[in-house]
């Protein structure tokens, strides 16, 4: 009998923070669960990434409407995971944007992807009978960057470089110098390196950092607020994904076996990282991965 997954043992419930960043920006953060991004523009909301059920998202549609009553018009997804997507029926918008990389990936994995995470994880798929069949296709896509203009509000949807997928996109608002960066960033949360790009990935964050973001909202974990917040979200990160990607190569330049590479990596990067929420979780598929 195979071992069950750590996160299926994982039933707690968490708190949710709505928390305002700028004139036009908001995070819900849920400590260390999946993260959703809102822009309200002059005219229309952006919702970014959308949770995991339409259940779900009906407590981020309750949150947008005590400070807005502004149409919900796009959906964004940051990439392809079935607890960023599923959720994407209840907004009831116009467009769902996704890179072009992203939506391959959904043809590409998306089934499978959604078996797996609704499997390992239950809690995350509160109400999964609400998730309609089939899989969430994006209405639009875009290949390197895309501007909306909501009214006068500069909207940028950009593939700064791979790293936790390949179709990652951030959206940033110039204007404000906030960022939503799906799980390219993540905060007291192990990242998830599943389908990921290690030697592209320290780039990528190089990227992020180059726009000077004030404020930026991860894929997991509180919003980062203020330059030295943001620094250490993305210097976490980047050093989480270097150890484990150094860990494993040197376990197989030696000729370690995966399981060897594994326990070694594991203990490596337990004393600094093991309380990130879904440790456990991600490790098994990072190294492998790796
Ligand atoms: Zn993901």
């Amino acid at each position: 009998m195979s071992k069950a997954f750590a996160s299926q043992a994982d039933l707690e419930e968490k708190q949710v923070t709505f928390t305002k960043l700028s004139d036009h920006a908001y995070a819900y953060t849920a400590e260390g669960d999946p993260n959703t991004g809102i822009v309200v523009g002059d005219d229309a909301v952006m919702v970014i990434d959308t949770q995991a059920t339409p259940v779900m998202a009906q407590d981020v549609i309750r949150r947008i409407r005590e400070v807005t009553d502004k149409p919900i018009r796009y959906v964004m997804l940051s990439h392809y995971h079935a607890v960023r997507v599923l959720g994407a029926s209840a907004y009831g918008a116009e467009h769902v944007i996704a890179s072009q990389d992203t939506y391959d990936l959904i043809g590409e994995r998306g089934e499978a992807d959604k078996a797996s995470e609704i499997g390992r994880f239950p809690r995350l798929f509160r109400n999964v009978e609400s998730v309609p069949a089939g899989l969430t296709w994006p209405t639009i896509t875009f290949t390197g960057k895309m501007t909306l203009w909501l009214g006068k509000l500069e909207v940028q949807l950009l593939q700064v470089g791979r790293g936790h997928t390949k179709g990652d996109t951030v959206v940033w608002l110039p204007q404000d110098r906030v960022l939503f960066s799906g799980d390219l960033v993540e905060f007291d949360a192990t990242p998830y390196a599943g389908d990921a790009y290690f030697q592209d990935w320290p780039q990528t964050l190089d990227n992020i950092t180059a726009l000077k973001p004030l404020a930026l909202v991860p894929g997991r974990g509180a919003a980062l607020q203020g330059e030295a917040q943001v620094a250490k979200g993305l210097a976490g990160t980047r050093a989480f994904v270097s150890e484990l990607y150094d860990s494993v190569r040197q376990g197989a330049t030696a000729g370690k076996d995966l399981k060897a590479v594994y326990r070694e990596t594991c203990e490596k990067l337990r004393p600094s990282y093991g309380h990130w929420v879904i440790f456990d979780h991600c490790m098994p598929f990072d190294v492998t991965s790796a």
